[in-house]
């Protein structure tokens, strides 16, 4: 009998789970909101990305609801050949003027986005400046571009100019690419210097906002909060975080998005997003041009529960958006540290290597607009109770 040509995978399997490596994955039995079943337990929710607590509204759920009945399930095709529907162009055009640019396109995810812009924009000839401690989807969108990747240091303008002086000389284009916020330490790119460093030099730019829009710039997002309105190039969203939906954007100047559209894989060979989650993100679009409440309450959560965690003697790192890592440093700890918070009705999840360094494990707290300031006291009680018991305060 030939041998198990299988057995790979039971063999990395039990690697990943002697190192404590293998992801337990949980299921939510109920809406993403303050207050969630997991796993069958009532639990209070301090892990998703459901910023201005949208995953849940009535107004995006009744929008959805109407676009079923007007306009079907499924587009039944790609957007180049038949898929285009009219409320995908009104997306387009109301993200666009919501974030003070030129033109939008719509994509399936934050992931695609990024596997769609860059690889358009540049190829084998050309080369990427890339944050060090840039996101997943930019990295395989950068590999897949097949463009020459040069790494600079975490947030250090000066080490991308040195980069880019070194190097840009050397290749036919240039683009510069950075997550907005960082999402596991919620630190923000220095976005107003890379921009004149990439002006001086001629690159293009773009900025990785997934967890910036809704959040930053009153919602606008980190381009808006640096008054940098359309004069980056492309900043890549997506609608599945503060906006509470699922889909991926792409947003700038007009000629790069159009050029977008005759160039992008993802865009031109997968189908277009369903008429019920397209409805959806308008809703979320209207209802963050409407008003700013939800972004000032998130933001005093964030403040609110920030300074609780700090005054208990929790370690914060250096966020500056409603990410909260809670740094407790070995994987070990960080996991008993989230089994414990479960037990006590929080749900609020490790993270360790290699989504994070060896050694700065942490459990990462989502501050969302849907808690009240109840809720927090709620976590914060249970943080104190477990910081105390397991020694980390
Ligand atoms: C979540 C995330 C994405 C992917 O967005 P999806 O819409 O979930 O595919 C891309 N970039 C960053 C920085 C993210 O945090």
């Amino acid at each position: 009998m030939a041998k198990d040509k299988l057995a790979f995978i039971d063999e990395d399997v039990a690697n990943l789970k002697e190192q404590g490596l293998l992801i337990n994955i949980r299921t939510m039995e109920s809406p993403a909101d303050a207050w969630m079943v997991v796993d069958g337990k009532h639990v209070l929710n301090l892990c998703t990305n459901n910023y201005l607590g949208l995953a849940n509204d009535p107004r995006l759920k009744q929008a959805a609801i109407e676009a079923i009945k007007k306009w079907g399930v499924g587009p039944a095709a790609v957007r180049t050949i038949a898929g285009t529907q009219g409320l995908h162009l009104e997306l387009e055009r109301r993200m666009a003027a919501f974030k003070g640019v030129e033109d939008s396109l719509y994509v399936q995810s934050g992931f695609c986005a990024n596997q769609a812009v860059i690889p358009a924009l540049v190829g084998k000839e050309d080369c990427i400046l890339s944050d060090r401690l840039n996101h997943a989807s930019i990295i395989d969108g950068c590999r897949l571009s097949r463009a020459k990747i040069l790494v600079y240091e975490h947030c250090d303008p000066e080490d991308a100019k040195r980069v880019i002086a070194e190097n840009v000389g050397n290749y036919r284009r240039s683009l510069l690419i950075t997550d907005g916020v960082f999402s596991m330490d919620g630190d923000v790119a220095p976005l107003d210097k890379l921009y004149e460093v990439t002006e001086k030099y001629g690159v293009m730019t773009m900025v990785d906002d997934a967890h910036g829009e809704g959040v930053l710039g009153q919602g606008k997002g980190i381009v808006a909060h640096f008054g940098l309105e359309g004069r980056f190039d492309v900043e890549m969203g997506t609608f599945s975080k503060a906006f509470g939906v699922v889909g991926g954007s792409l947003a700038g100047k007009k000629r790069i998005i159009d050029y977008i559209r005759q160039k992008a894989r993802p865009f031109l060979f997968s189908s277009a997003v369903t008429p019920a989650d397209t409805a959806a993100c308008l809703a979320a679009v209207q209802v963050l041009e409407e008003s700013t409440d939800l972004v000032d309450k998130l933001w005093d959560n964030t403040s609110y529960f920030k300074t609780g965690m700090k005054t208990l003697g929790f370690d914060t790192g250096h966020s500056e958006t409603p990410i909260t890592p809670v740094m407790l440093g070995e994987v070990s700890l960080a996991k008993r540290f989230s089994a414990r918070l479960f037990d006590e009705g929080i749900f609020a999840m490790a993270l360790g290597f290699p989504t994070v360094p060896l050694g700065k494990a942490r459990i990462r707290v989502m501050v969302s607009a849907s808690l009240s300031h109840d809720d927090l006291e709620v976590g914060l009680k249970a943080f104190e109770k477990i910081g105390k018991e397991l020694g980390v305060i």
